[in-house]
């Protein structure tokens, strides 16, 4: 049996697979289809203190996973799919084949981006449709491209596409973007970047069902639709928990965010939750990493009082 399973890899898991490793609680860290989390899709991160010229996603979260495993996390490229928390100890089932049985379980699986939804959009993801700029932007060198949404995300995936596009128009829904002040100057003073105010995308175009050729717009206002020429989409329009195998495990919202109890603790005693996967509000790695520190400190306090670590 494990003392503690950190199920997620962001900065909440590692965070707190840093706090419970040097308790020695010796933690494993189901790692999950994306190892790092969200952050390893983030080109330049600015805003992590620490970092004074930046540093790149990927290497912040490669940096804390070293430091995890300096203190004897076990961090392993599995993903949890299915729980069962009606027995103690716990029971984590690993890829579908092997049970891990645990103590006390800190979720941190985090958010994935949303999709529009519409079939056309739909069946075109990978070829022309992305929802991670930073992934894919480098494929659509000398195209004009356009990004959905009006938040950091959009404004920030806009930016980052001007290296590669020709011209890259943000399709927002209001008239008015949701981003902070620093990130929408940033857009708004570049050359390349062009905006369509409220506008929503009613079709994804393509001419071989392989490549994006344009967009069918329709104004809210007006409810003309008009066509906007361009070889890619992105997405940026939020995001939703990762809460599937979760669900009727513990409670969680209306949206699917874990519900938080007292502190960290989640609907089930043992059970803890950390960063974007229970946080509506913040949703920032240094906000998920504190509270994945959160979640580590009550986890080793819960277990103390259980008599276990
Ligand atoms: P967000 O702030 O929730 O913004 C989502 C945007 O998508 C909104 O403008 C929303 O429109 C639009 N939208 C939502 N559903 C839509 C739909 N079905 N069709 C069309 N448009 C739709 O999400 P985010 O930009 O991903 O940011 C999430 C959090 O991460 C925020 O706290 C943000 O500050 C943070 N973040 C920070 C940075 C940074 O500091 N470097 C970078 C990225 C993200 P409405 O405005 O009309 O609601």
């Amino acid at each position: 049996m494990r003392k503690v399973v950190i199920i997620g890899s962001g900065p909440a898991g590692l965070t707190a697979a840093i706090y419970t490793a040097r308790a020695n609680l010796e933690p494993l860290v189901l790692e999950g289809i994306q190892p790092g989390g969200q952050l390893t899709t983030t080109n330049e991160v600015e805003n992590f203190p620490g970092f004074p010229e930046g540093i790149t996603g990927p290497e912040l979260m490669e940096q804390m996973r070293g430091q995890a495993q300096r203190f004897g996390a076990t961090a392993e490229f599995k993903s949890a799919t299915a729980v069962d928390f009606t027995t103690t100890p716990f029971k984590i089932e690993v890829d579908g084949t092997e049970t891990v049985e645990a103590a006390s379980v800190i979720i941190a699986t985090g958010a994935s981006a949303m999709y529009l939804g519409l079939e056309s959009e739909q069946k075109l993801i990978g070829h022309g449709v992305s929802a991670c700029a930073t992934c894919d932007g480098f494929f659509f060198k000398g195209k004009e491209l356009a990004v959905v949404g009006g938040g950091d995300s959009a404004v920030e995936e806009a930016t980052f596409l001007t290296r590669f596009a020709t011209k890259v128009t943000i399709v927002h829904r209001r008239d008015e973007l949701r981003a902070s002040k620093i990130m929408r100057a940033r857009a708004e003073e570049n050359p390349k970047v062009e905006f369509a105010w409220n506008s929503v995308v009613e079709e994804v175009l393509t001419e071989t069902g392989n490549e994006v050729t344009g967009l069918k717009l329709r104004d809210v206002k007006t409810g003309e639709t008009r066509v906007l020429p361009v070889g890619g989409l992105f997405l940026a329009i939020g995001h939703r928990p990762n809460t599937e195998v979760f669900k009727g495990r513990v409670e969680l919202d209306e949206k699917g965010y874990i519900k938080p109890y007292k502190h960290s603790s989640t609907s089930v005693p043992g059970v803890f939750a950390a960063g974007d996967v229970v946080d509506t509000r913040y949703r920032q790695a240094i906000t998920a990493a504190g509270m994945g520190c959160q979640a580590a400190l009550d986890c080793e306090k819960w277990l103390e009082e259980k008599g276990i670590g």
